[in-house]
């Protein structure tokens, strides 16, 4: 059985321009307020402090693997995490970029996606993990949580090609050049044979969340799964 949660900015204890439920450690917000940050989100699903696992994301494809030996302490640098062990809870920190939760009987992972995730394939690097752990794609569902929208996610040009004709279903109108992220994702995931759900809120236009390009100087909201 797995479980999954979606936070928002809402419920925290961080002052502004954090305020108020700020998961991240890199981005200028007191120590003292994200580590009772941290304290809340385990109280709110009800696992240890120490059996909930951050990463240190880099826009890359580097899934890291979660079990007995880790120490939640350290956060490996990669952009998955992948778990078969119950009652570990994997984080994935967002402002923008898309969070991705997978989830089977035997196994779950938190994704950091963003237009360079989809582009360096961490969506197809974390399946080839499940996979090699012997959990096939159809036992697979997924949910992505709420992003940056694509009227909202504009790029230049160059940037908008690139993107675009990796993930064609990331494109919106060349014009604008905003870019679909979650979009592109769901076409990835049609693609494997995943189900999935697909939040429709835009953490930019919607408020109580978190966004990057709207304030620069924030906090992170998180996706997090656990069996
Ligand atoms: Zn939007």
């Amino acid at each position: 059985m797995a479980n999954t949660l979606f936070t928002s900015r809402i419920g925290g204890v961080s002052s502004p321009p954090f305020d108020s439920f700020n998961l991240a450690a890199h981005v200028g917000d007191d120590p003292g307020a994200v580590a009772k940050n941290r304290e809340i989100l385990a109280s709110i699903i009800g696992l240890p402090r120490n059996q909930i696992f951050f990463m240190n994301q880099v826009h890359g494809n580097v899934v890291a693997v979660i079990d007995e030996a880790s120490d939640p302490q350290s956060a490996p640098t990669a952009d998955a995490l992948f778990t078969t062990t119950p009652g570990f809870a994997l984080v994935t920190l967002i402002a923008d970029c898309t969070p991705l939760l997978l989830k089977s009987k035997s196994a779950v992972a938190a994704v950091h996606v963003g237009r360079k995730g989809l582009v360096a394939d961490v969506f197809e690097a974390t399946l080839e993990v499940f996979n090699r752990h012997g959990v096939s794609n159809e036992e697979i569902t997924g949910e992505i949580g709420p992003s940056i929208c694509r009227a909202c996610y504009e790029v230049d040009l160059n940037t908008y090609r690139e993107v675009v004709s990796h993930n064609p279903a990331a494109a919106t109108d060349e014009t604008r050049r905003c870019l679909d992220v979650a979009g592109g994702l769901a076409a990835r995931l049609n693609g494997a044979g995943i189900e999935f759900r697909a939040s429709p809120l835009c953490v930019l236009h919607t408020p109580g969340y978190f966004s990057y390009r709207r304030d620069e100087v924030t906090g992170r909201q998180a996706g997090v799964v656990w069996l």
